[in-house]
Order: structure tokens, then C-alpha cells, then sequence
């Protein structure tokens, strides 16, 4: 079976199990995980901040973010297609009583003039617009890249106004890898910068935000009041670290796959698919409504041997990653001529 639903789906390679089976270890509730530190140094120097804060999930680093820049009745930015939005669980509204509002962008990319007239001024009747969101690579655009010159305008937009920033960087790399700008480079204008080692850099568990030194004492705390402080993690940094050493530089391979998927799904009849579109490792296509509902046509890839996730009706994402070949997608491409049959 060939797995495209997502680049979550990597399992650990037997080097980076060896890595984790050698990891020195401490309890790092009491900051004494000699890898888990390591780690974080890492990252911090790689984005170009003070420190970091190792996290088991991409949702809480979005989550204990969120806490950190705003107060209950706090109203925060958002793109309306963004992760934040579509796939954790209303934990802005339960977790940090903040309310979102929604700005579309185009292919997940917001123009900074939407955002300005959405940012309230102060009155007693509106709840304070503190928080301004983004997302790198915009996962519902497409994993589409975020420009640097964007990130300007917008976070210039946001500055100016007294808003905080935070970067939702899951697969910040995938940027990173697609246009060669630094990481830190990305990371520069934001208070807080979170990114996924279990995506396509290929751990299984992990998360990092990075920020200045005080902010991620604040982090820290929070961390433990939502649960999230861990023992003897640096099992799980160990991982984390090997991904960063070795994962990062071969993103390009996933995003090369990605491309050749989209010019093989855009040569089959009834799928409309645009390889220009594709800027990272992702691939959204439609098939054409004569070939089958969702469910039947996500069953019959699933009998054809390719597993992918659908995105909305007859609309389907693909994701390139460390566990598939470039002969898988050759063979993926096939698998998808197949299921997409009209017979
Ligand atoms: C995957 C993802 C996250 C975090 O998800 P977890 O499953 O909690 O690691 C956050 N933001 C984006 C854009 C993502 O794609």
C-alpha cells in the first residue's frame, strides 16, 4: 500500500531508532534531559532565537501560543481554511477563551489589506484584535509557500497595530526547502515560531516553538498546566534531533515527487489537477462527479493500492514523504489511472 493521506505517516527509520536508543536521558520537567536540551538549542539556532520548547504535539504548539499572546475575550487572526481553524478541536475558544476571526486568503496566502480592515480599534463595545496567526506551508492551500515580502507586509500591518505574531511552521522546511530562503529568515518577524518534527522531516512524535528567553519561560509553565511536560523525553528528542541532521536537506526529493504525481494525475481523464500549483509536497486535484462519489472513489484508489485523503466533495490531497520512493510514485500514478477508470 502507498500512503499519500499525509507526511504523518513516516515511521522511524532503524538509524533514527538506533539515535533513540542511545539517547541520554534526564527528567526534563526538572529541565535535566540532557538531549531534550540539546534539542532545543537546536532549534532555536536554527530560527534564529533565544530558545526553544520541546512539545508533543503541533496543536499545542499552536495552542499554548495562542494562550501566551492573548487574555479571554481576546480576538485573534486567522486564515479561514488555516489548521488552527479547521482541525484543533475549537481549542482556541475552550482552551484560551479567545475569539477567531476568519480572513480568506488566496491558496492560504492573506493579503495584508484584508487583514488591516478586519484589526479593531479600541471601543467598549469590541473585543482587542492581539493576535495575528499565519500558517508555513499553508497546509488547505496546498502547501503552498508563504513569500517572505508577504510575511513583511502583513506582519509590518500587524506591528503597527500592537499586535503579537506566531508562526504556525509545521512544515516550515517544505518552505525552507522550496525557496532556499533560512529558516531564521522566516522565522524573523514572529514572537513565536511553531514547527513539526512528525511531518516531513519524519518523527514520530514532536513539535517545537521557538521564541525569546522570557517568553519561553512563560511557555514552559504553560506547557505543564496543559499537560504537556514530559519525563525522560529525550527518547522522543533523540528522533527529533536525527531528523533535523539528516531530514531536511532531501525535502526537495518530496517536493520533486510531488510535482511529477501532479503532471501523471493531470494526464488522466476526468481529474483536474494543476502541476503549476504545486510548490512543496503537496498535491490537491477533483475528479470529475461521472466517475464516482468521494467515498467510492477514495474506495476504489484504496483497492488500486494508493491511500489518499479527501479534502472536500470529489476534491483530494496527496502528500509526498520520506517513506515513499520515487518508483512508488510511478507505480502511484498507475494505481490512480486505474481507480479513476470510468469503467
Ligand atoms: C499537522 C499540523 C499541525 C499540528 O498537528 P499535530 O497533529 O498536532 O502535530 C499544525 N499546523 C499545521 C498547518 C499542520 O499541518
Amino acid at each position: 500500500m502507498i500512503d499519500l493521506r499525509s507526511d504523518t505517516v513516516t515511521k522511524p527509520s532503524p538509524e533514527m531508532r538506533e539515535a533513540m536508543a542511545h539517547a541520554d536521558v534526564g527528567d526534563d520537567v526538572y529541565g535535566e534531559d540532557p538531549t531534550v536540551n540539546r534539542l532545543e538549542q537546536m532549534a532555536a539556532e536554527l530560527l534564529g532565537k533565544d530558545a526553544g520548547l520541546f512539545v508533543p504535539s503541533g496543536v499545542m504548539g499552536n495552542q499554548l501560543s495562542i494562550r501566551l499572546h492573548t487574555r479571554p475575550g481576546d480576538e485573534v487572526i486567522v486564515e479561514s481554511s488555516s489548521h488552527i481553524i479547521r482541525y484543533e478541536g475549537g481549542s482556541a475558544s475552550s482552551l484560551s477563551g479567545v475569539q477567531l476571526t476568519c480572513i480568506s486568503g488566496m491558496r492560504g496566502i492573506l493579503a495584508a489589506e484584508d487583514v488591516k480592515a478586519v484589526i479593531r480599534q479600541p471601543d467598549i463595545h469590541t473585543p482587542p484584535t492581539t493576535l495575528l496567526c499565519l500558517e508555513q506551508t499553508h497546509n488547505c492551500g496546498g502547501g503552498t509557500v508563504y513569500p517572505l515580502s508577504t510575511i513583511h507586509e502583513l506582519t509590518d500591518v500587524a506591528r503597527s497595530n500592537g499586535l503579537a505574531l506566531h508562526l504556525d511552521g509545521a512544515r516550515l522546511f517544505n518552505a525552507v526547502a522550496a525557496t532556499g530562503i533560512s529558516a531564521a529568515d522566516y522565522a524573523s518577524p514572529f514572537d513565536t515560531v511553531s514547527f513539526c518534527l512528525s511531518k516531513a522531516l519524519g518523527a514520530p512524535v514532536g513539535s517545537l516553538i521557538v521564541s525569546d528567553d522570557t517568553r519561553i519561560a512563560k511557555l514552559r509553565r504553560l506547557r505543564k498546566i496543559f499537560g504537556g511536560g514530559m519525563r525522560q523525553a529525550g527518547i522522543l528528542a533523540a528522533a527529533g534531533i536525527y531528523a533535523l541532521e539528516h531530514h531536511v536537506a532531501r525535502l526537495t526529493e518530496d517536493h520533486q515527487h510531488a510535482k511529477r504525481l501532479s503532471h501523471l494525475l493531470s494526464k488522466i481523464h476526468g481529474v483536474q489537477c494543476s502541476p503549476d500549483d504545486v510548490e512543496t509536497n503537496m498535491v490537491l486535484f477533483q475528479v470529475d462527479g461521472k466517475l464516482g462519489t468521494t467515498d467510492e472513489l477514495l474506495s476504489h484508489c484504496r483497492e488500486a493500492g494508493v491511500l489518499l485523503n479527501s479534502v472536500g466533495d470529489r476534491s483530494f490531497r496527496v502528500v509526498t514523504h520520506l517513506d515513499v520512493s520515487a518508483e512508488d510514485i510511478e507505480s502511484a500514478g498507475r494505481m490512480f489511472a486505474k481507480a479513476f477508470s470510468s469503467t
